[in-house]
């Protein structure tokens, strides 16, 4: 600070106030920092979750809205708010998603937008598990919502790996698991263009690396 009442030539006073508003500013910037994860089928997301947010509660989770049918122990409102496509069509007309995509070419997701921008009002570390074009158009409209993104991307030790876990789940039949496996191709080779790689190696270490991201990321100013 010093160094700039130097500078600018600033009374004390206006030094206090520079300082006030940069410290605004900084917090505001804070509030409005996102985490966007992805990453392909089965890889691990929320296994890597949990373990992170059993560690960390005070990080907040988007709960997503789709058009897939729940899976086995899938709880409506905690794991996806589950609706129908008539549903997913009128919240979208009402501009009610942040993002929304058709994923593996058998359902719709979307990013409910108001929770997102309530839980940064409130300086709550805030992650988005979405997909590869979810990432992308959350992306292109983080300007617009003065939103400050950092995109990780949670990589698979190798592709057999994945088709191993996949099989292993026994959540989807042949033809899913077919769509599925073709998505993770097209997902990882867009890994460049994410901010950070993390490679799920084990689960203790993909959560402790996450952390370091989301930690850096907030206490950044
Ligand atoms: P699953 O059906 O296995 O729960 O999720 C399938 C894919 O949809 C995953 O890659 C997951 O990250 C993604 N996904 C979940 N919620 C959203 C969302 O709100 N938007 C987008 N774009 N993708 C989502």
């Amino acid at each position: 600070m010093k160094k700039v009442k130097k500078d600018m030539g600033m009374s004390n006073s206006e030094e206090l106030s520079a300082s006030a508003t940069s410290a605004t500013s900084s917090a505001l910037q804070r509030q409005r920092r996102l985490i966007v994860l992805t990453g392909p089928t089965a890889v691990g997301k929320g296994t890597v979750e949990a373990t992170l947010l059993a560690q960390h509660p005070e990080i907040w989770v988007s709960v997503s809205a789709t058009t897939r049918e729940p899976r086995p122990g899938e709880i409506d409102g905690k794991n996806y708010l589950f609706v129908t496509e008539d549903e997913f069509a009128t919240m979208q007309r009402e501009g009610k998603f942040l993002e929304t995509a058709l994923v593996h070419n058998m359902a719709h997701y979307g990013t409910p937008l108001q929770p997102v921008l309530d839980h940064l009002e409130k300086g709550v570390p805030t992650i988005l598990e979405i997909d590869l074009q979810g990432a992308r158009r959350v992306k292109q409209r983080a300007a617009e919502l003065g939103l400050e993104v950092l995109s990780v991307f949670l990589a698979p030790p190798s592709f057999e790996d994945l088709v191993t876990r996949l099989a292993s789940r026994g959540t989807e039949n042949d033809e899913e698991r077919r769509k599925r496996l073709e998505t993770a191709k097209i997902e990882l080779a867009a890994e460049k263009e994410f901010d950070v790689v993390i490679v799920n190696d084990t689960v203790e270490n993909a959560a402790d690396q996450l952390w370091k991201v989301i930690d850096k990321e907030y206490s950044e100013t």
